[in-house]
């Protein structure tokens, strides 16, 4: 579903993507692992079109992100992202927040949109929170908010930033349960975490990043138990 090849991106002397490649399968979750300022998050943002890219090319679908026909907004469409603040407009309720996207980008049914942020709203454990304000929710909520927003907008992958960094050790737990349970429901995503554990549960594939290139891919199990490379044992030495 998702093709990444050759990927190049620099900000001024910098380089941060240094030809990079990978491919994500419909259904797949992928970890993403690696040391800080690695290029996990401007991965992401290319991904997602966030980002204008230097060489290679991001293919979703069948399609160049980057072609000249495609329209941004129909990527952002297909690819949601949910980061480590969750960004909800304060003077909006809970429910205007996840409606927002859906209703005047994708101009669909009210009705229809509602029963969808619902019946999440629900699974994600908030279904008394729809005409909360974010200042009433503590950050696991909100984060929770965030990712029913994002699923709303029926995206094909999702990708996850780091989405419990910012938030205290007790509501880590909640929103980790909350992305377990769309793994398991066959949603696509790519997740970058520093939280281990987690990445070992919900991953079918782990990729160790280092200096903007996968150095390292594999299951849980391989990369975690037998790492391969120098540079991935000295990384996962530093955890547990
Ligand atoms: P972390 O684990 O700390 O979140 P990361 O792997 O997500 O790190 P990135 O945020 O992708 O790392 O940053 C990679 C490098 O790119 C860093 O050296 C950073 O300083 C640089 N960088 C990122 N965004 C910009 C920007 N907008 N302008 C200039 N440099 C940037
Ligand atoms: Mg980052």
């Amino acid at each position: 579903v998702l093709e990444i090849k050759d990927l190049y991106k620099g900000f001024g002397e910098r380089n941060v993507l240094n030809g990079l490649d990978f491919t994500l399968h419909k259904g797949e979750v992928v970890v993403i692992i690696g040391p800080s300022g690695c290029g996990k998050s401007t991965l992401l943002r290319c991904i997602n079109g966030l980002e204008k890219i230097d060489g290679g090319d991001v293919i979703l679908e069948g399609s160049s992100i980057y072609d000249k026909n495609i329209k941004m907004r129909q990527v952002r469409q297909k690819v949601g992202i949910v980061f480590q603040s969750y960004d909800l407009f304060s003077h909006m309720t809970v429910m205007e927040n996840i409606l927002l996207g859906p209703l005047k980008v994708q101009k669909r049914d009210k009705q229809e949109v509602s029963e969808l942020a619902r019946e999440l709203l629900k699974k994600v454990g908030l279904s008394d929170r729809e005409n909360d304000y974010p200042r009433q929710l503590s950050g696991g909520q909100k984060q929770r908010i965030a990712i029913v927003r994002s699923l709303c907008m029926n995206p094909d992958i999702v990708l996850f930033d780091e989405v419990t960094a910012a938030l205290d050790p007790e509501m880590v737990r909640e929103v980790l349960d909350v992305i377990l349970d769309l793994a398991k429901q066959g949603l696509t995503m790519i997740i970058v975490t520093h939280e281990m554990h987690f990445a070992r549960a919900v991953s079918d594939r782990i990729l160790f990043m280092d200096h903007g290139k996968i150095v390292e891919e594999g299951e849980p199990e391989d990369l975690f138990g037998n790492p391969k490379t120098e540079r991935a044992k000295q990384f996962l030495n530093k955890f547990d």
